[in-house]
């Protein structure tokens, strides 16, 4: 494997195992889990999403969208994505001044020490927690 669709990387994560680790969160997660903390690892393709404390509600993303595919929505003071219309171009994460519009998802070429990191990394066990 030299490149993939990753959410985010955690290092020194302590988290739902033994030791620190460093955990790498791809994109595309078939699971369904009740008690999923990482809905946004579920579709391959990148979502998107606004900082709600940074954002100064500009509408700079909802003007510069080539597609047209962002909606503001008052009811719960949200951005939505229309991702059908997008086309991935992070035109509106490039013009948000406060770099409050975030992807969730981005593509990585995996470095040598990348690769080799993760050719060392054990997976957790069938049935483990
Ligand atoms: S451009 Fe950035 S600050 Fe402006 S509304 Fe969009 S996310 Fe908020
Ligand atoms: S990535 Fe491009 S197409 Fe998608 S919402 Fe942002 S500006 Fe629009």
């Amino acid at each position: 494997m030299s490149e993939g669709r990753i959410l985010r990387i955690e290092k020194l994560s302590s988290f739902d195992g033994d030791g620190l680790r460093t955990v790498v969160f791809l994109k595309g997660c078939p699971l369904r889990c009740m008690w999923c903390s990482t809905p946004e690892s579920h579709h391959v393709e990148t979502n998107f999403g606004n900082h709600k404390d940074s954002c100064t509600h500009c509408f700079t993303c909802v003007e510069s969208c080539p597609e047209n595919a962002i909606r503001y929505h008052e009811d719960g003071d949200i951005f939505i994505t229309d991702m059908s219309k997008c086309t991935d171009c992070r035109v509106c994460m490039e013009e948000c001044l406060p770099g409050s519009r975030i992807a969730y998802a981005r593509y990585r070429k995996l470095s040598k020490s990348w690769k080799k990191t993760l050719s060392s990394i054990s997976t957790p066990a069938a049935g483990s927690p």
